[in-house]
């Protein structure tokens, strides 16, 4: 007779996590602790939304504009948790308070859920909320930092917005995925994905900026509408640089005199090379620099931060 083996009461996985805390499910836990259902869809379909904040220095930065494309991320895929905006603020002020971090990469999700019976009625699936504080992180290395990021226009599409919102924060990451492969085969250190019509769309998790005769330039369509993109025009706005949301060609990307991408996890990241060659001088060039240089210094603006109450600073 076959043996069956043994039920383990309770899985807890060891590998190497960052440290961190998650609150999904009513309670707070340390990450590692963390799991979710094989039958949510968010895991089974991708059916999921999600954002991304950052808590710099003890406070949040720009939380009002993460929670609002998060709440109309979550309308336009038909969900709804028991929690209004107050409530999820402070479930985000929560987790990165326990979590002790000053500097924190703060992701919260809604995910379709699990449904009676697996039913494949989206309508009958009760959406699941999760959020979680770990270290701060970036798309970028500290040397790419230094240096500039080498990217690598693939000739993968991003999902048309015809199929997908990419205005909806989503995790329909393939096409992204196969785009690093692309890119890593090209020695580039990440992936620019086109748009529908050939132009440049943005990257696994960045948008993308070009600069050409002091005009900073970024695709107007077919991306997500990045807050950090939204704090670049921010910028310009303030400090009269030229800033324009238009098409940009692959040939139009690569005569660029500065190139830069942008995301929450890692701010304002210089470019120096596209497809092997260097754009401009080949060094991070001066605009990208100064702008850089502003987005960091607005962290310190208190119309853009939620400053965090830490236990130990009672
Ligand atoms: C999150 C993300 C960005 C960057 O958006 P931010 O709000 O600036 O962090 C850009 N593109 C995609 C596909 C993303 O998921």
């Amino acid at each position: 007779m076959r043996t069956l083996p043994n039920l383990s009461s309770r899985h807890i996985d060891h590998r190497n996590y960052p440290p961190g805390i998650v609150y999904m499910d009513g309670q707070y836990l340390p990450i590692r602790e963390a799991k979710i259902s094989v039958l949510d869809y968010g895991f089974l379909h991708s059916d999921a939304t999600y954002d991304v904040v950052h808590v710099w220095k003890g406070a949040f930065f720009r939380l009002e504009s993460h929670l609002d494309r998060f709440l109309r991320s979550m309308e336009g895929l038909h969900m709804s948790i028991p929690y209004n905006k107050r409530q999820i603020t402070e479930i985000l002020h929560n987790c990165v308070a326990l979590s002790g971090l000053r500097n924190s990469y703060v992701e919260f999700i809604c995910t379709r859920g699990t449904s009676a019976d697996f039913s494949r009625d989206p309508r009958d699936a009760e959406n699941r909320f999760i959020a979680f504080a770990i270290p701060f992180g970036s798309v970028a290395t500290g040397d790419q930092l230094e240096h500039g990021l080498h990217i690598a226009i693939t000739d993968i599409l991003r999902i048309p917005p015809a199929s997908i919102d990419p205005t909806i924060k989503n995790y329909h990451w393939l096409d992204m995925v196969k785009g690093l492969y692309a890119a890593y085969e090209m020695g580039a250190d990440t992936a620019l994905l086109l748009d529908t019509n050939g132009n440049v769309a943005e990257g696994p998790g960045f948008n993308i900026f070009a600069i050409k005769n002091g005009m900073v330039l970024t695709p107007d369509s077919g991306v997500l509408l990045g807050i950090t993109r939204q704090t670049i025009f921010d910028i310009c706005q303030q400090t009269d640089i030229n800033c324009r949301a238009q098409n940009i060609s692959i040939n139009e990307l690569n005569a660029a005199d500065e190139v830069f991408i942008t995301s929450t996890a890692g701010g304002v990241m210089p470019v120096t090379k596209v497809d092997g060659l260097p754009i401009g001088s080949g060094t991070i060039g001066p605009l990208t620099k100064h702008i850089s240089a502003i987005y960091w210094q607005m962290h310190n603006d208190p119309r853009h931060r939620d400053v965090v109450i830490y236990p130990d600073s009672a």
